[in-house]
């Protein structure tokens, strides 16, 4: 005999919401107003997490944040989802490290499932110099009160499952953060973006800047697809676009931008509890809850705005995953992308007022721009808000490429992330 409660799938989809407040938009579709205190270009995780800061911590909500694609489309919707802060010098490990805190309490902050899971980052050592460094980086992490644990080649392989015991590139040890792990990239954005929302804020999707007006050096307002903006501040976010966007308003940026691709294979059943980066591979690899397998890899090595993959670096990536794990070698991709990444010559980002008065900058995240997104966006609405570069941003200002105080980032993992 048939239940006669009929197994309701939809009840089960809902979690629990009625069916109104499942259909509810997250955010309202707003057109753009005439002018605003602070217009936010860039509706990726930075720009939407300095909308909610702005409203959060400083009570301005007359912001608009303007995308010209849809909420979480550019790089915050395509990375490789790796949270971490073990970063070697005191700057950036305090600013990263702040990050990860956030992270660590974002769902219940925001009321929004981002799906963080803590499920610890392994950098592999594959020779006797890698591994006397690694020792000493994890050393100088721990100085600077980040998590981060340097572990024998027998410890790496007790920790990992699977890991090929007899590696072309063998392993000599791992440098571990067990704070660190993944979280879901599009909820962090779709969360702040509803936060922001829910505070005043205008998210304004399909409207892209194409001028920027400037009066007697300072901003006053943006051109877009949608009709002229006004602004009291301009924040630009738009990662691998902030020299085309900069260059709007004249200013020339120590950037340049490269395609960085990743890969998902097929699912499988759960089998990697773990982040793994194979710096002399140049892969990376964890499991999605789903079960399949993110690869990430290195940069093009040309310059290019060309937001999809090739097939030399999906060989590569296809080979430091066999040869951490051979097991995997009869898995097929299902996808692959790219995105766009802004790099700096240190590596390091910008977070600062540009020489527009009113331009605020937050770009040159390269490669691992999303761990940074709650502390990126804590930075820029501080600046925003007060006119004071916020403590943690101290290092990220524009001033260090004229005065040479970089702050060389560039092996933080000794790979992409
Ligand atoms: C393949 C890949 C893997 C990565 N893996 C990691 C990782 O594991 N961990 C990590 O920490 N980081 C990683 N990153 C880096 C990270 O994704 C970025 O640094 C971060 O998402 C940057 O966020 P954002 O908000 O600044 O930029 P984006 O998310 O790119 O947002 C910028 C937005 O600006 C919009 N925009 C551009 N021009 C205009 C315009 N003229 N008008 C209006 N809007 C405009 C774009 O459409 C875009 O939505 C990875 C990146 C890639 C590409």
């Amino acid at each position: 005999m048939r239940p006669k409660t009929p197994f309701n799938a939809w009840s089960l989809i809902r979690g629990g919401l009625s069916r109104q407040q499942f259909w509810q938009p997250q955010w309202r579709k707003a057109g753009p107003k005439g002018s605003y205190d602070v217009v936010i270009v860039g509706g990726g995780g930075h720009g939407v997490a300095t909308a909610y800061y702005l409203a959060e911590h400083h009570g301005i909500t007359n912001v608009a944040v303007l995308e010209k694609g849809w909420i979480g489309g550019g790089n915050t919707g395509r990375n490789t989802t790796v949270v971490r802060s073990n970063y070697f010098y005191p700057e950036s490990a305090a600013f990263y490290d702040f990050s990860l805190q956030q992270y660590e309490q974002l769902s219940r902050e925001l009321e929004y499932n981002i799906m963080f899971s803590a499920r610890g980052n392994w950098i592999l050592a594959h020779d006797p110099h890698q591994r006397d460094r690694m020792r000493h980086s994890g050393a100088a992490m721990r100085l600077n009160a980040v998590d981060a644990e340097f572990h024998e080649r027998e410890a790496v392989y007790e920790n990992i499952p699977g890991l090929n015991p007899a590696p072309r590139h063998p392993v000599f040890g791992g440098l571990f953060q067990p704070r660190a792990g993944t979280a879901r990239h599009d909820a962090v954005a779709w969360a702040y973006a509803r936060a922001a929302n829910a505070r005043g804020v205008d998210i304004i999707e399909q409207c892209e800047v194409t001028g920027i007006s400037v009066e007697g050096g300072r901003v006053r307002g943006v051109e877009t697809s949608r009709g002229t903006i006004g602004c009291g501040k301009l924040a630009l976010a738009v990662a691998g676009h902030s020299t085309e966007l900069a260059r709007l308003a004249g200013i020339d940026l120590p950037i340049r931008s490269f395609a960085l691709q990743a890969f998902v294979t097929e699912p499988v059943k759960p089998c990697l509890d773990t982040v793994v980066m194979s710096p002399a591979t140049g892969a990376y690899v964890s499991q999605t809850d789903k079960g399949e397998l993110v690869l990430g890899a290195g940069l093009d090595l040309y310059v290019s705005y060309a937001q999809r993959g090739n097939l030399p670096w999906m060989e590569r990536a296809a080979q430091g995953l066999v040869d951490m794990f051979p097991q995997f070698s009869r898995l097929r991709f299902l996808r692959q992308w790219a995105g766009i990444c802004d790099v700096t010559p240190d590596s390091s980002p910008i977070i600062d007022e540009s020489e527009v008065v009113g331009m605020h900058l937050n770009c040159g995240w390269g490669t691992g721009g999303f761990k940074a997104i709650p502390a990126g966006g804590v930075c820029l609405a501080h600046h925003l808000a007060t006119g004071i570069v916020h403590p943690l941003a101290r290092f990220a200002s524009l001033a260090r490429f004229a005065s040479g105080h970089l702050v060389d980032e560039a092996g933080a993992a000794g790979i992409a992330h």
